[in-house]
């Protein structure tokens, strides 16, 4: 079981930008999902952890490693998926998956074939081995992005934003296989996806203007809002004045007219239905958006 303690850390950029904001989470082996709208902070979070950029103040460790002070020694237990793994050569999955091994210091080439078997077997992609890696689909590309975090047995897993352009059915096997990798290693799995963290992790973080806003089990949040979410559907010109009555959490269009979620301690009454709130109205409830009327 590993620990990753992280204490008070800031991040204010040139520009003045203040990226993160005293952020302070511990977390252990499993899944945890970093939520936040874009903008929030996470990727600096993430890039920060995977020691590809420096904070301003503040304390990371995982385990014994002391993250910020010895990234050498952090990067040989870390698999990162950026929110952008860009370069695909025209080279096939197995020779891909074999360079980066060899770039992560892995010299025997019988112990590196025998890796990269079972990387490719773990990401189902075996099949496809010989096969072009630039002529993969967005989901098997985020499987070898996997297979590529995976090499070296890590303790720790940050994967940035994994599932922003794949269709449904790769999201679902992608889901599986990043379920099956964090029952053994702590996988820091950042979105603004609410689904995302609602199919996967059993603890998650919110974060908005750099700051931790909520942390804890997805059900205890959800739990929390029980009895106080309410929900009508409305026309789009009596937004404005229902946004002033009542504390509006979400908008969507349905059919063509906004259905709005309200937060309110007492039934509304004015046509208004209680609904069993869910994840998504956890996390605009507390990034308290202003944005229901755009
Ligand atoms: P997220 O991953 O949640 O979308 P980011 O960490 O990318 O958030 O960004 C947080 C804030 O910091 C945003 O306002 C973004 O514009 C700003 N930002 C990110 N990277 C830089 C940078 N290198 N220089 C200046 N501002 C940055």
């Amino acid at each position: 079981m590993s620990t990753l303690k992280i204490t008070n850390l800031s991040k204010t950029y040139p520009n003045g930008v203040k990226a993160l904001n005293n952020v302070s989470i511990e977390l252990e082996n499993g899944m945890f999902g970093l939520l936040g709208p874009n903008g929030a902070g996470k990727s600096s979070l993430m890039r920060t952890l995977a020691t590809l950029q420096e904070a301003d103040s503040g304390t990371a460790t995982l385990d014994d490693i002391d993250i910020l002070n010895q990234p050498a020694e952090l990067r040989k237990v870390l698999g990162y998926l950026p929110q952008e793994f860009g370069v695909y050569p025209r080279i096939s999955a197995e020779q891909l998956l074999d360079h980066l091994a060899i770039l992560k210091g892995f010299i025997n080439a019988k112990e590196r074939k025998e890796m990269v078997k079972y990387l490719l077997d773990k990401v189902n992609l075996y099949d496809k081995r010989k096969k072009s890696v630039k002529g993969f689909s967005g989901g098997m590309k985020q499987r070898i992005g996997i297979a590529q975090a995976l090499i070296g047995n890590p303790k720790l897993i940050i994967v940035d934003e994994p599932t922003a352009g794949l269709d449904p059915g790769e999201r679902n096997r992608f889901y599986n296989l990043l379920a099956n990798v964090g029952k053994e290693v702590i996988v820091i799995l950042s979105t603004h996806i609410v689904d995302d963290v609602r199919e996967l992790c059993t603890k998650m973080a919110i974060m908005n203007f750099g700051e931790i806003v909520y942390h804890g089990a997805p059900d205890t949040a959800i739990n929390e809002l029980q009895d106080k979410v309410y929900q009508k559907i409305i026309e789009l010109q009596e937004l404005e004045e229902y946004a002033s009555r009542y504390s509006i959490i979400s908008n969507k269009m349905v059919g063509g007219k906004p259905l709005i979620h309200i937060s309110s301690d007492a039934n509304p009454g004015d046509g208004f239905e209680k609904v069993k709130p869910n994840l998504e109205d956890v996390f605009f409830s507390k990034i308290n958006t202003n944005n229901v009327l755009v």
